[in-house]
């Protein structure tokens, strides 16, 4: 929220009051869905994700759907809520497919962002290794699903790991579809659209899903994830 001076307050006040009258302005409730800052340095991910990479899918993609939906929602029932109510809300109803699709890729982009990290990749450790070797069979065959999952997905979309119940599960979702919306538990998420690496790999969409896989994957971030699913 930010509070801005009343100019009418303060015309009347005079400068040596401006301190004390402090309004609430339409246009801090106008906005209300926040763009989170990145969780490292935009060259951090570099060369497996590349600056300009971050740069356009942070700074404009990502920013995009948050300005879109705020736009959307600004007057309406869900200009109050958070992220993931507006996400759940509207998911399959016909009438607010657009508030759907900017709010889930919203909160899917922050999602994304929180699974990579600079000195990520290698394996998870602990209760989240026992279970992903319990469901999948092994690491390696958790490893080979997931990255099926990501270049399989017809189009864009996006592959996750997830917690459907007591079960991993990998899972792919299609354009701006999200685990979040279905009542399943996401732990990662990997962006498969073309933005997220065709400036870096062109085409070689597998080539982008491995190196990710292998160098970036947060598994930290999906620990906690885990422990609190
Ligand atoms: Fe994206």
């Amino acid at each position: 929220m930010s509070w801005q001076l009343s100019r009418r307050a303060a015309l009347k006040l005079g400068a040596a009051a401006v301190a004390s009258v402090w309004v609430r302005t339409p246009a801090a409730e106008a906005a209300p869905i926040a763009l989170p800052p990145l969780p490292w340095e935009e060259g951090a991910l570099a060369p497996v994700i590349s600056a300009q990479t971050i740069s356009f899918h942070y700074g404009k993609h990502h920013r995009t759907y948050v300005d879109n939906l705020n736009k959307l929602i600004a007057g309406t029932e869900f200009a109050d809520l958070p992220l993931e109510a507006i996400v759940q809300r509207t998911y399959g109803k016909p009438n607010q497919t657009a508030i759907f699709n900017n709010a889930a890729q919203a909160w899917n982009h922050t999602f994304y962002w929180n699974s990579l990290h600079p000195k990520g990749g290698g394996k998870p450790s602990g209760k989240l290794l026992e279970q992903i070797e319990r469901d999948f069979g092994s690491f390696d065959q958790f490893r080979t699903q997931l990255a099926q999952a990501a270049v399989g997905q017809f189009g864009s979309g996006w592959a996750w790991l997830v917690k459907n119940g007591n079960r991993l599960e990998v899972v792919a979702t299609s354009n701006a579809d999200t685990p979040l919306a279905t009542g399943k538990k996401p732990l990662l998420t990997i962006d498969v659209w073309e933005h997220a690496y065709y400036l870096d790999y062109q085409n070689r969409r597998a080539d982008y899903v491995n190196a990710v896989i292998e160098k970036l994957l947060h598994w930290e971030f999906a620990a906690a994830q885990f422990a609190s699913a």
